[in-house]
């Protein structure tokens, strides 16, 4: 590693020293004068640094060398928040934002062919159309359809609602939209820890799925009411809470310090045997004030809501459920939060305007990375 690279390494590593603050403009902390940020802009050319070392050399200085990092790696924190990046709207490399990128031929699709380019800096291949490729509707199709079907409409009310604006798209189409990217971006927020209180919460919420009664074991972050993990039973007496316990460790990737749920025995043993001893349980009929378990019920209410969504499951491992998840975390605006979404409360930010396309692009991104 040379010596550039080592002190943009450094650098990385304290976070809170570059972020994003426009879709093509990154703001990096200058090491000698804390007070000063360098501005590094996204260009049909690269990144460019106003720094006086890119300026004299035109080669990548240590600023460029963080950002590119912090894309790379899509580790970007502004004031502790981890924040989702927006990709670039230019065309640049859709992994490394390399301006040295060369056209490697089309791939048909419905609608005509779409450009495909290689990026000569990390040797990757992309398409126009990042994380919608060889889908034959945009991006806004696409993305309004599943905000729509978390909000409650069927898929054949979305089929109804595009035909009357002149978009011809099966329901079937709609179902394979959302059943896809709820489990592409859903695998990839799994892997981001949100920030949680010492406070989680566990209850059940009966539902219908495919005309039978189940129950929907689910936990919640008391402070930023961030749906953290669920567990579908059939029924709630004989249920084992080992899983959903298991599922809230590693979403918050740490074992609460309090714990509340209802009077059902198996959270006490599940939390004994998963948790540990250090983890107070409590069965919230014992706290004051707390009688009815408000901040639980929102949740729940939103589940009950979803009625049409859950009539559509056909089985209980549905990616469906994990697309709720993703709404309700990252969508949804919440009074008690100050208007604030879960997700934003718990600190991890969605950058851009249409949320779906940032966390779909990034979602992309992870997999093939991962790969
Ligand atoms: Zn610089
Ligand atoms: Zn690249």
């Amino acid at each position: 590693m040379n010596q550039r690279k080592q002190k943009a390494k450094q650098m990385m590593e304290s976070s809170g020293y570059a972020s994003q603050f426009e879709s093509d403009k990154f703001r990096v902390r200058s090491q000698t004068n804390p007070e000063k940020f360098y501005i590094i802009t996204r260009t049909g050319n690269g990144l460019v640094c106003e720094c006086l070392d890119h300026i004299t050399r035109k080669a990548d200085c240590k600023h460029i060398k963080i950002v590119l990092e912090l894309i790379m790696k899509n580790k970007c924190y502004h004031n502790n928040t981890f924040r989702i990046m927006e990709r670039a709207s230019l065309e640049l490399c859709k992994f490394c934002d390399s301006g040295r990128i060369t056209k490697k031929g089309t791939r048909k699709n419905k609608n005509g062919n779409v450009q495909i380019f290689k990026c000569l800096d990390c040797k990757k291949k992309f398409s126009a159309n990042f994380g919608f490729e060889k889908k034959q509707f945009d991006y806004t199709t696409i993305t309004g359809a599943l905000q729509m079907y978390y909000s409650g409409m069927s898929v054949r009310d979305i089929s109804n609602h595009y035909e009357m604006l002149g978009i011809e798209v099966s329901f079937k189409t709609v179902y394979n939209w959302v059943a896809d990217y709820s489990k592409l971006v859903s695998k990839y927020l799994n892997e981001i820890v949100p920030r949680t209180g010492n406070w989680i919460r566990a209850d059940e919420v009966w539902i219908k799925v495919a005309g039978e009664q189940k129950y929907l074991f689910a936990s919640m972050d008391d402070d930023t009411r961030y749906w953290l993990a669920s567990d579908m039973a059939d029924t709630k007496f004989q249920h084992n809470a080992d899983n959903l316990l298991e599922l809230t460790k590693k979403a918050i990737g740490k074992n609460p310090t309090y714990f509340i749920t209802d009077g059902l025995p198996a959270y006490q043993k599940a939390s004994k045997k998963v948790f540990g001893k250090k983890t107070i349980h409590t069965r919230h009929i014992h706290i004051q004030k707390d009688m009815n378990n408000n901040k639980m019920e929102r949740l729940n209410g939103e589940i009950r809501d979803r009625e049409k969504v859950f009539r559509g499951l056909k089985k209980m491992d549905t990616p469906i459920l994990d697309g709720m998840k993703v709404y309700y975390n990252f969508t949804k605006k919440h009074g008690a939060l100050k208007g604030k979404t879960p997700s934003e409360s718990a600190l991890i930010k969605v950058d851009g305007k249409n949320r779906w396309k940032t966390m779909i692009q990034n979602a992309s991104l992870y997999k093939q990375n991962s790969i």
